[in-house]
C-alpha cells in the first residue's frame, strides 16, 4: 500500500503522469468534452461502425431477446447461437471452418499464447499419449503488443525477443533453437508504429522451421485486404502454419476477440484455454451487434476505401511539413516527438484547437521515442485533415 501511495506521488509530478481525456460522447470521430466539439484522430474505431444504426438496432434486440449479459461460462450452460453463428463468420473472414471468441482481444492473446504450449500437457493428463512429447519456445517481435507479452510470460515457456520485423535475427534465433517446437509471434499491424509485418517472409520461416506462426491482427482486421480479411489477404498469404487472432473492439466497432482455427484444433483450444472456459463470452447483444458489423464490412466496401483516401490524403499533406513520420502504410500514422513532455505539450496544443491526438510514451514505447500517434477513420472529413494539418504546421513553424 506504501509503495503505492509514494508511486502516486512521484507520478503527479513526473514526465510520464498521462491524463486521459473524458469525453461527453464517443467520437462519431466528432465527440464532445465538457460541451465544446472536438475532432478525434485517435479512435480504434477506423470504418465508423460503433456508432452505425444497423449495429446499434442489432444490440437492441439483442437485448430483448437475451438480456444484458448471459452470466455463464460458454463450456457449461452460457452458450447461444448467436456466438456460434458469429465464430463461423469469423472463421471464414480469415479462410478457416472456426474460430474462437473470447471476451476481449487481450484476452485472446493471453489465452491462446499461454494455452498453446499447455494444451498437450493437459491432454496427457486426460490419457493423451502424444506421438512426440514436444518442448515449445516462442519467437516473438520486439515491438509486439503487451497482452502478448503477458500471454508469453504466463505460458512458462522460453521466449526469444527478434528485433522489430528483422527476419535474419528471427532466423539466426530459431536456427540457435534446436530441437524444440517453434512458436513465432507478430502483430499483423504493429499498434505503436504503423508498420505491417513481414506475412510472407515470416511464413516462409514457419514453414521452414516447422513453427505455428500466431499473428495478431487487432488493427488489421476489417481494415487490411479487399474484403479487410487482414494481414494474409493483403499479402494474398495463407499457411496452415498460421493462426490470426482478432479483435472486434476496434474496425468491428463493439467488443471481444477471437482466433481463427480449424475447427478440430478450436475444440482443441475450447477445452484447454482458461481464459475461454472459466470466463464469460462479451454480452450477447455485442454479439448480435457484431453480425451486423461483418454484414457491413462485406455489403460496403467503400468504407474501407474513404478510410484509406483519408489515410493517403493525411500523409501527402504532413509530408513537407519536415516531421518525422514513424511509418505511413497503414491508418496508423506516428509522427515521432522524441521526449515525453514536448510530445504531451503538442497534443495539449491540438486539443486547444478541437482535435484528439494521443501523446504515446513510456512504456508503450521506449523512453526518447514518444509519439503522437495519428488514426485516419471512414468518417474523418477532408475539412477535419485540413484542419490538424493546418495546427500541425503552425507547430513546425513555432519549434
Ligand atoms: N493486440 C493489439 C496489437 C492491440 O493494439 C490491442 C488493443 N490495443 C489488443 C491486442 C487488445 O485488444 P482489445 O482492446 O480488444 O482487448
Amino acid at each position: 500500500m506504501h509503495d503505492l501511495a509514494d508511486i502516486a506521488d512521484w507520478l503527479h509530478t513526473s514526465a510520464i503522469h498521462h491524463e486521459s481525456t473524458v469525453h461527453d460522447t464517443l467520437p462519431d470521430p466528432v465527440f464532445r468534452v465538457n460541451g465544446a466539439p472536438a475532432v478525434s484522430f485517435s479512435t480504434n474505431n477506423y470504418l465508423a461502425l460503433a456508432n452505425h444504426p444497423r449495429l446499434v438496432d442489432a444490440a437492441k434486440a439483442g437485448l430483448e431477446r437475451y438480456g444484458v449479459g448471459n452470466c455463464e461460462s460458454r463450456l457449461l450452460g452460457g452458450d447461444l447461437p448467436v456466438y456460434r453463428e458469429l465464430e463461423r463468420r469469423l472463421g471464414a473472414l480469415k479462410h478457416k471452418s472456426d474460430a474462437v471468441l473470447f471476451v476481449t482481444g487481450y484476452m485472446t492473446n493471453i489465452g491462446v499464447l499461454s494455452t498453446l504450449v499447455k494444451a498437450g500437457m493437459l491432454a496427457r493428463l486426460h490419457g493423451f499419449r502424444p506421438k512426440k512429447r514436444r518442448r515449445y519456445a516462442y519467437f516473438t517481435d520486439e515491438y509486439n503488443h503487451i497482452s502478448i507479452r503477458e500471454g508469453i510470460l504466463m505460458s512458462g515457456a522460453d521466449r526469444h525477443v527478434y528485433r522489430h520485423a528483422d527476419m535474419d535475427h528471427l532466423e539466426s534465433l530459431l536456427k540457435a533453437a534446436d530441437g524444440i517446437s517453434p512458436i513465432i509471434v507478430s502483430d499483423g499491424v504493429f499498434s505503436m508504429e504503423g508498420t505491417i509485418a513481414p506475412l510472407p517472409a515470416l511464413t516462409a520461416l514457419a514453414e521452414r522451421y516447422g513453427a505455428i506462426l500466431y499473428i495478431d491482427d487487432a488493427h488489421a482486421t476489417g481494415i487490411l485486404g479487399q474484403n479487410g480479411g487482414g494481414t494474409s489477404e493483403h499479402f494474398n498469404c495463407y499457411s496452415p502454419a498460421i493462426m490470426q487472432m482478432g479483435t472486434l473492439s476496434k474496425a468491428l466497432g463493439a467488443i471481444g476477440g477471437f482466433v481463427a482455427l480449424e475447427r478440430d484444433m478450436a475444440d482443441v483450444l475450447r477445452l484447454t484455454s482458461s481464459a475461454y472456459g472459466f470466463t464469460c463470452p462479451p454480452p450477447p447483444d455485442q454479439a448480435n451487434a457484431l453480425l451486423a458489423a461483418l454484414d457491413l464490412l462485406e455489403e460496403e466496401p467503400e468504407r474501407r476505401a474513404r478510410l484509406w483516401d483519408n489515410q493517403r490524403y493525411f500523409v501527402e499533406r504532413m509530408a513537407p511539413l519536415g516531421y518525422h513520420m514513424v511509418s505511413t502504410s497503414t491508418p496508423i500514422v506516428p509522427v515521432l516527438i522524441g521526449d515525453a513532455a514536448r510530445c504531451q505539450h503538442f497534443a495539449r496544443a491540438l486539443r486547444d484547437e478541437g482535435v484528439h491526438v494521443d501523446a504515446i510514451q513510456f512504456p508503450a514505447v521506449p523512453v526518447g521515442q514518444a509519439r503522437l500517434r495519428f488514426m485516419l477513420n471512414a468518417a474523418h472529413t477532408r475539412a477535419q485533415i485540413d484542419h490538424v494539418v493546418g495546427v500541425m504546421a503552425r507547430l513546425a513553424s513555432a519549434l
